[in-house]
């Protein structure tokens, strides 16, 4: 029986609706899952709604996209209020900023003598996050790119026509909002981050977890993580990431997490277990 934290759907830049996720959770065998689309919770409320049909537990989670010392750190929520006021006006204007950059990458890119508008880069996103992907994805539709790490390359990357920095979250923040909405921050990946002292930053800046257990994290790695975790008396959890089947080719589920991991992580992290985990069985 096994348990999957990290899952993305159409509410960001998943490929499966909320309701299909939680199917495939069935299908998987996986008994409890947490939504955590970029950004937003918006996936939330009609993955709940499934998983009533279903014996799946949802739990109500988050990645959010920040940066740090020129790194890209995703930060997990889980047990968040979505209700939280301060939580979504701040989301909103994430969202908002990444629209505007995707305007000004366009505008930028028109004054470069490319011809392509909004519409066909939203042809490209399925959700709500449109984002540099996206525009590479129209320039190489438009035949502007072979293909999309080429567009980056001529296009997007700083210093090309196209390029239009961030305006991002710092993980500090981050992690004081989902705290504040009463949720447990964890580090999603970390091994996207090396070992320089970036996770130290991060723990001593209020991180309760680590997702120690990750699809492409080895023993090796994995044995590294759980003892850093232990040594700072973090939450350890495990989620594949699922972004829909095209996409990093793994499933819901394809990772090595149990029942019996998310009670020691619920246990470390001070939270109930989730109903349907409680006793290991239906
Ligand atoms: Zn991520
Ligand atoms: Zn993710």
């Amino acid at each position: 029986m096994s348990v999957d934290l990290h899952l993305h759907t159409t509410a960001s830049d998943g490929t499966f609706k909320p309701r299909r996720l939680v199917k495939r959770a069935v299908k998987k065998g996986v008994r409890v899952i947490a939504v955590t689309d970029h950004d937003t919770t918006s996936g939330i409320q009609e993955a709940c709604d499934e998983a009533q049909r279903w014996s799946v537990d949802v739990i109500c989670g988050i990645e959010i996209n920040t940066e740090y010392r020129g790194r890209e750190v995703h930060v997990l929520g889980y047990f968040i209020d979505p209700e939280n006021s301060d939580l979504q006006r701040r989301l909103e204007t994430v969202r908002m900023h990444r629209v505007q950059r995707m305007s000004k990458m366009v505008e930028r890119l028109r004054a470069a003598g490319v011809e392509i508008d909004e519409e066909d880069v939203r042809r490209h996103g399925r959700g709500e996050s449109l984002g540099r992907p996206h525009v590479a994805q129209a320039l190489v539709a438009k035949k502007y790119a072979f293909h999309v790490a080429d567009a980056f390359e001529r296009w997007l990357r700083p210093e090309c026509p196209g390029y239009v920095p961030r305006e991002s979250l710092d993980p500090f923040e981050a992690i004081s909002l989902i705290t504040q909405a009463g949720g447990v921050p964890v580090l999603a990946h970390p091994l996207h981050l090396g070992s320089d002292g970036v996770i130290e930053d991060l723990i001593a800046g209020g991180l309760r977890g680590l997702e120690v257990y990750y699809p492409t994290h080895s023993p090796t790695h994995i044995a590294y993580f759980s003892d850093l975790a232990d040594a700072h008396g973090l939450g350890k959890t495990g989620g594949s990431d699922f972004h829909g089947p095209q996409i990093k080719r793994v499933d819901v589920g394809d990772v090595d997490f149990s029942l019996a991991g998310l009670r020691a992580f619920c246990e470390t992290v001070g939270r109930d277990v989730p109903r349907l985990a409680r006793g290991g069985r239906l």
